[in-house]
């Protein structure tokens, strides 16, 4: 057994009393919170953490993102400016995507999920594509998840674009090896990419064979009006008229963006208890609508936050949120409060449907998923102050120290188990390599 104990931290343990604990400590043993309370608990641990002058809180999670645009960083795709949404795909992620081989796909994956940890994230909810090595791609996230130490829920995203029915096979078998593994740190879904891009026959076999397994989806829904008017011209039905024609929602299905749903659509969100995740910046970046999150809320949807391959920064997501949705609005005294319940409490909901193993809060029997940044409020922190702190202090302190699974993954800024320098150097070849094959 394992045994690792933090003291003297400013706890925020989000659990079901909403605790701080100004000087409180956390016991753990193997990859589960045995005991949390003041620091004079009494335990001998293998390993201790003094957390002076730090947050100690759980990490938090990412409901969308896409492990392989890390190597679009810098990049600048050839030929002029996308005009629109589809030109952003073709002229971009659909290049990078079909780039890469499946040692891209790991080195992608093994950056992108470093950074993650080095940002507070312990639980990643992933969407991936590679075309050109489709079969196995999920292995090789597998393999930096593990590599790193952080949780991932993952799968790849189906479509006709390149071949029928592509990566059909791929979540099945992902799927099913999630079932018989030994322990909860992988998880699966059946990943599709969005309307515009599948068949009657691939959305068919996708809800065939997801159902066959019990298993929820995660899909791409009315980011761009392009995405609607398809479908409304093809089949004569709204975005999610045709997710439900083949029973696609569902309390374990995740649909990303959702922008340019309807007041109806929403309700069916709702009455499915289906998962809507939204992604700001991404929206922003894209030069989209961004999805109205409160008019989600209004509704009664599971509303998360996810970064859609932007950055790892998750508390940046919030602030986006609720900053945008001020300025649309034009109103000062709105959504702050939502972003970071979508934050905290939504995206720990999401997250604790797609895995076995309870997180999200410090309390005995969660999983050890903690981070400790490096803060100290000058202000009072408390209940009624912190989501000031989170956006306006948190955001900009350096997380000093990663735990996931009951497992230091990164200390003082370092990866405490692998060699990162060895590391950026295979990235920063292969990332040329890959620029070169797109050019
Ligand atoms: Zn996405």
């Amino acid at each position: 057994m394992d045994s690792l104990l933090i003291t003297n931290g400013a706890l925020v343990t989000l659990d079901e009393a909403n605790r701080f604990i100004h000087n409180g400590s956390v016991y753990i043993e193997n990859n589960r919170i045995v005991e949390v309370g003041e620091s004079s608990i009494d335990r001998n641990a293998d390993r201790s953490i003094d957390a002076r002058g730090s947050i100690v809180m759980p990490g938090l999670i990412n409901t969308h993102h896409h492990l392989y645009s890390t190597f679009a960083r810098g990049f600048t795709p050839p030929g002029s400016p996308p005009r629109n949404f589809e030109e952003t795909l073709a002229g971009l992620w659909w290049k990078l995507d079909k780039a890469l081989d499946s040692e891209d796909v790991y080195y992608s994956a093994l950056l992108a999920v470093m950074d993650a940890a080095r940002a507070g994230c312990t639980t990643i909810i992933d969407h991936h594509a590679s075309p050109s090595c489709v079969d196995g791609s999920l292995d090789q996230l597998e393999r930096a998840f593990r590599d790193v130490g952080l949780s991932g829920c993952l799968c790849y995203e189906v479509s006709d674009r390149n071949r029928e029915g592509e990566g059909i096979e791929e979540n099945e078998r992902w799927i099913r090896k999630c079932r018989e593994a030994e322990d909860g740190q992988m998880s699966a879904l059946f990943g599709m990419h969005a309307l515009m891009t599948l068949g009657t026959r691939t959305l068919e076999r996708c809800a065939e064979i997801g159902h066959g397994l019990d298993a929820g989806f995660h899909v791409h829904a009315a980011e761009d009006p392009v995405d609607v008017q398809l479908t409304r011209n093809l089949h004569d039905r709204q975005v999610m008229e045709r997710f439900e024609d083949f029973d696609i929602p569902g309390n374990k299905t995740i649909f990303a963006h959702g922008s340019h749903l309807t007041p109806p659509e929403m309700e069916l969100l709702s009455s499915t208890g289906s998962m809507l995740v939204n992604n700001p910046e991404s929206n922003m970046n894209n030069g989209l609508k961004v999805s109205p999150a409160l008019e989600f809320l209004d509704h009664d949807v599971m509303v998360g936050v996810g970064t859609d391959g932007m950055s790892p920064d998750l508390l940046a997501q919030a602030r986006a949120m609720y900053l945008h949705q001020r300025t649309r609005q034009r109103t000062p005294g709105i959504a702050f409060v939502e972003a970071c319940r979508i934050l905290l409490e939504n995206n720990r909901t999401i997250a604790n449907r797609l895995f076995n193993e309870p997180r999200g809060a410090l309390a005995p029997g969660q999983l050890a998923d903690i981070i400790i940044p490096e803060y100290v409020p000058f202000t009072p922190l408390n209940a009624g102050t912190f989501y000031g702190h989170l956006l306006f202090g948190l955001n900009f302190a350096p997380v000093r120290t990663t735990i996931a699974r009951g497992r230091v993954v990164m200390d003082d800024g370092r990866m405490l188990h692998l060699d990162e320098h060895a590391i950026r150097a295979r990235c920063s070849e292969r990332a040329q390599r890959i620029w070169n094959r797109i050019h």
